[in-house]
């Protein structure tokens, strides 16, 4: 196959914003014109008789794969000559989920492989995760490393994120290197004790991303707080991860968001907060929101499934996550927030480790592994929790676990919508399939899961991945390597 690597052309420099638009639209609309210029028979796949969910809508429609592209939404669609038929009355058929915020690099227990297999299992066919430059390394450099791995391990698409520190003018100059390289999104950390020292070219950083189309993705809890909390546990000899909740005060990631929020009105660069845990730290977005700010907002599955109950319960090691798990009045903020869209995107986070590394008697209130696997799991539970006992309808949950996040990162509309021309990303999902959630199917490395035990209602039972079936009759088949580095456009208003 000649589409297993990136299409967005090399880029001449100085490479413009406009010019960075008219490159990643070409790609994208040169996706469907290309394949008709092969040679080899067309692959077609007719998935029938499902409910499509799209964010704006539910109808009931067959859908026409040829090759990797979605050919044809409609009704009463015939199969061509050998085309695959896949019977999916009943069934729901779904964007494949976009699972943005994962980790999936060197320091944890997944590999891309095992990664994308628990993906795809749990309806997810792109995942994102972070390039972060190695001493001497620069964000390219890494990028060129990750896409390497992308090549010989992933079958999910993959996007990359650049985690650069410290701001320098390096960075800046990179903005539109890594447009160019179809890639335009960083992130920061305000955990680092130096954010605030650095803030004149935190500023600066944003006001290049703005120009340039790059989002820049924040981790919002304030590294002096923080700092401080750990400091006074530490006079008090508290340093145990019994004090995990203290060490980390739901204040800090107040403030940051706060501090994160006002960044992104006054600059106006686009700015997407991972990992919201408390209901104050949402309210202080509303505004900027409200205002017109570019400001996006992500929860993770532990944030709307489970309290801080669990850190003080048996095995709470395991339990321990930044932010920490909050008070169910968090729990509850974080859920509506999704549902009611005051909440952007839902995305794992997912940072697999073994339940020996997480209960390792070395770690502490300073020293810790944060985490888990939510891969294979997020899709199912948010369905069975948030569709099946909250109402939250099919388009919403769409728009949260894949369409938003394909806006927001410059993936739509080749993915993140069911419609010609698109990507056929697609979960066909049973919503009457119930399940008990095991670590022991968790395709991750991580041999453990936060939800073992839950009766989950609501399961993908079949996932494609740019016109392959790659999760079938609960087995991946999907190869390593066949999953690419997914070019994207530069983040814009429209
Ligand atoms: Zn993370």
């Amino acid at each position: 196959m000649t589409d297993n690597t990136p299409t967005l052309p090399e880029a001449p420099t100085p490479f413009t914003r406009r010019e960075a638009i008219r490159a990643s639209l070409g790609a994208v609309l040169a996706g469907p014109v290309l394949l008709h210029r092969s040679t080899h028979a067309a692959t077609e796949i007719l998935i029938r008789g499902g409910r499509v969910v799209n964010a704006h809508g539910v109808m009931a429609a067959d859908v026409r794969v040829i090759d990797a592209t979605i050919a044809e939404v409609g009704r009463n669609l015939r199969a061509g000559d050998g085309a695959r038929v896949i019977e999916a009355a009943g069934k729901l058929v779904m964007p494949g989920g976009i699972d943005p915020h994962t980790h999936l690099h060197p320091g944890f227990a997944d590999d891309m492989t095992s990664g994308s297999q628990a993906a795809l299992a749990g309806g997810i066919t792109t995942v994102g995760t972070f390039a972060t430059p190695a001493r001497g390394e620069s964000a390219l450099d890494a990028m060129a490393r990750m896409e390497a791995t992308i090549g010989r391990e992933a079958i999910a698409d993959v996007i990359l994120h650049a985690s650069v520190w410290p701001p320098t003018p390096d960075l800046i100059a990179a903005l539109p290197q890594l447009v160019a390289k179809g890639q335009p999104s960083i992130k920061f950390y305000m955990v680092r004790t130096d954010f605030g020292a650095q803030m004149e070219m935190v500023i600066k950083v944003l006001e290049a991303a703005r120009e340039a189309g790059v989002v820049t993705m924040i981790h919002c809890e304030d590294g002096a707080l923080l700092a401080a909390a750990v400091r006074r546990l530490t006079a008090q000899g508290k340093t145990s991860l019994e004090h995990y909740i203290a060490s980390r005060p739901a204040v800090a990631e107040l403030v940051a968001t706060q501090q994160a929020a006002g960044l992104c009105e006054d600059t106006r660069a686009p700015v997407y907060l991972v990992h919201m845990s408390s209901s104050r730290a949402l309210d202080a977005c509303r505004a900027a929101r409200a205002g017109g700010a570019p400001l996006f907002l992500e929860t993770r599955p532990l944030f709307i499934h489970l309290n801080e109950e669990k850190l003080r319960g048996p095995d709470y090691q395991l339990f321990v996550g930044q932010p920490p798990l909050r008070p169910q009045g968090d729990v509850d903020a974080m859920m509506r927030g999704l549902i009611d869209g005051s909440i952007d995107v839902l995305a794992t986070d997912h940072a697999p480790w073994t339940r020996e590394q997480k209960m390792d008697p070395q770690l502490n209130i300073a020293r810790v592994r944060p985490g888990a696997s939510d891969l294979q799991f997020m899709l199912p539970m948010f369905f069975s929790e948030g569709v099946g006992k909250r109402k939250c309808s099919l388009e919403r949950f769409v728009a949260a676990t894949s369409t938003n996040a394909a806006k927001i990162f410059g993936l739509y509309p080749k993915k993140g919508v069911i419609r010609q021309g698109a990507d056929a990303d697609l979960a066909i999902w049973d919503p009457q399939l119930t399940r008990v959630a095991r670590a022991a199917d968790d395709l991750s490395k991580s041999d453990y899961s936060p939800y073992e035990g839950w009766s989950v209602k609501g399961w993908p039972v079949t996932v494609v991945r740019r016109g392959e079936v790659v999760f079938d009759g609960g087995k991946v088949t999907g190869s390593p390597g066949s999953g690419v580095l997914s070019a994207r456009r530069p983040w814009s208003r429209a």
